[in-house]
């Protein structure tokens, strides 16, 4: 099999996995108990806690657990409006967030909010001016992706946080940082965010297993109500296992960084390349700013049935974000393309794994498909 498609999700590291079995079958204490087994994995915990911060570059105790990225989007939107609710009711985003993101504001807007979407450019970008532009005096959340996870293009977060700071608004500054964490250099004090979200899954570590970063000082209301763990913001008995192997994963990515990048982006540019010179009516519809994204396009040829012809070929890849379960993709469309472009538009993502004769195997079986297959 080749997998081709890890901004749906990556095959969970050997260190992740070691570290997470460790936990389940060793040292599987209850960290909010007494006794030596329980406090050897509160121990742990804070020391699982560290490496995450240190992978964020921020505090361990701006570091909350949640259980996936879709949580950490949810949570940051509502506490965020909760926070606001005596100062305004407008919301800016943009038109190519996550579902995470898109639905919860749908749901606000049908409850009395304003929600300003930012379109993007046919490249996928959008510009600090429009930011600027979208912001009023009662602009309560200003809520931005780091990397679009469908295009692989950057988004002027800092940009965004400095027009907020300029513009004397109210708002919060949130970041869905999943397609960005460890991939793209950035610290949330950096790009001057309040919250910002990640998600394990994404960078070796198992499923179900996610954080919001809490800028030190901003009191949100708690996602629930229990037993006080993570500082009563998010209790329930911590995912020990999952937490465990989140940290081994982000120990390898700080460990290899550079070359993990580097690794993707020649693999992902050797793709392009070949895809280009053996397809010349190919599309490349985004490059990717972030090294393990882009987006190409044959037109003329559906999304979905390319899927598909390349699964019988062992290979995976997607036409779009993996939540979207086969509906055309939204982010595709609001780069405003020619609707054959967009039809037959797939995204590739790679791993530091990757190789060029994956790329190569990709290439050879759109060849392979463009050839027995009738464009529409
Ligand atoms: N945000 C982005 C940009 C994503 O790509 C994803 C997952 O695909 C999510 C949020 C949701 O993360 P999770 O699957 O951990 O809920």
């Amino acid at each position: 099999m080749i997998y081709l498609d890890n901004a749906a999700t990556t095959r969970v590291r050997p260190e992740a996995a070691q570290a997470a079995l460790e936990v389940m079958t060793r040292d599987f204490g209850n960290p909010s108990t007494r006794y030596a087994l329980g406090t050897a994995a509160a121990e742990r915990l804070a020391a699982d806690r560290a490496v995450v911060a240190q992978a964020l570059g921020c505090r361990a105790e701006e570091v909350v657990f949640t259980s996936c990225g879709t949580e950490g989007d949810n949570w940051a939107i509502r506490a965020t409006l909760e926070l606001g609710k005596r100062k305004g009711k407008h919301i800016v985003t943009t038109a190519i967030e996550h579902s995470a993101v898109l639905e919860p504001l749908r749901d606000l807007a049908a409850q009395g909010y304003e929600v300003t979407y930012l379109r993007p450019d046919r490249n996928g970008h959008i510009s600090p001016a429009q930011v600027e532009g979208a912001l009023r005096p009662d602009t309560v959340l200003v809520s931005m992706m780091l990397v679009n996870n469908e295009l692989g293009t950057l988004l002027p977060v800092r940009e965004a946080a400095e027009a907020v700071r300029r513009s004397g608004c109210p708002a919060l500054v949130h970041t869905d940082a999943v397609q960005g964490f460890l991939k793209v250099p950035f610290t949330p004090e950096g790009l001057g965010v309040d919250l910002l979200t990640l998600s394990g899954h994404k960078i070796g570590a198992p499923k179900g297993i996610g954080a919001l970063y809490i800028r030190r000082g901003l009191k949100l209301r708690p996602l629930l109500f229990g037993g006080g763990q993570e500082g009563g913001l998010r209790p329930g008995t911590e995912p020990t296992a999952q937490i465990a192997a989140l940290a081994a994963a982000c120990r390898v990515w700080m460990d290899h960084r550079e070359e993990y990048t580097e690794r993707m982006k020649v693999v992902k540019d050797h793709f392009l390349s070949s895809l280009q010179a053996a397809l010349p009516r190919a599309v490349v519809v985004s490059p990717g700013d972030a090294p393990h994204i882009c987006a190409v396009s044959l037109p003329g040829y559906p999304s979905e049935m390319l899927v598909r012809e390349l699964s019988d070929r062992g290979i995976c890849v997607s036409a779009g974000s993996a939540c979207r379960r086969g509906k055309p993709s939204y982010v595709f469309a609001a780069t405003g393309r020619p609707k054959t472009e967009l039809l037959g538009t797939l995204r590739v993502s790679f791993s530091p794994e990757s190789t060029p004769e994956e790329a190569d195997a990709l290439v050879s079986a759109l060849e392979e498909i463009a050839q027995s297959r009738v464009s529409l």
